[in-house]
């Protein structure tokens, strides 16, 4: 995103971001991933090298790791709703950029009107 310079256009653009604050499903904040296991069973498949292929979803916790097992038909939820945090967090960023430009355009302008530059 490029932050325009003039405050009408950064309220416009911050006006923008905050409809797109609305979240469009469960919000979840963590990553989801796949891991390839055995299971321990000598007599498997696994135990040959074809290993079984599991999703968990993992997060962080007052800088511990934690991690939850997804059961394969809730894997296209999870996915979504990880990617919906993804989203959000972009336009929290994107809206905290534009707040601070507003701000400090608003100096600028102060300091231009009082023959400051
Ligand atoms: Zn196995």
């Amino acid at each position: 995103m490029k932050i325009p310079k003039h405050p009408t256009l950064i309220r416009r653009f911050l006006q923008a971001r905050q409809k797109q604050l609305q979240a469009q499903c469960p919000v979840l904040a963590a990553s989801l991933v796949t891991i390839r296991r055995t299971c321990g069973n000598p007599n498997c498949r696994c135990a040959r090298g074809q290993k079984h292929l599991g999703h968990y979803l993992t997060w962080k916790l007052k800088s511990k790791t934690h991690t939850a097992y997804v059961p394969v038909d809730l894997v296209p939820q999870a996915k979504q709703w990880t990617q919906e945090h993804r989203r959000l967090k972009q336009v929290l960023h994107e809206l905290t950029q534009l707040a601070l430009a507003l701000i400090q355009t608003h100096v600028t302008a102060q300091r231009r009107k009082r023959g400051r530059s």
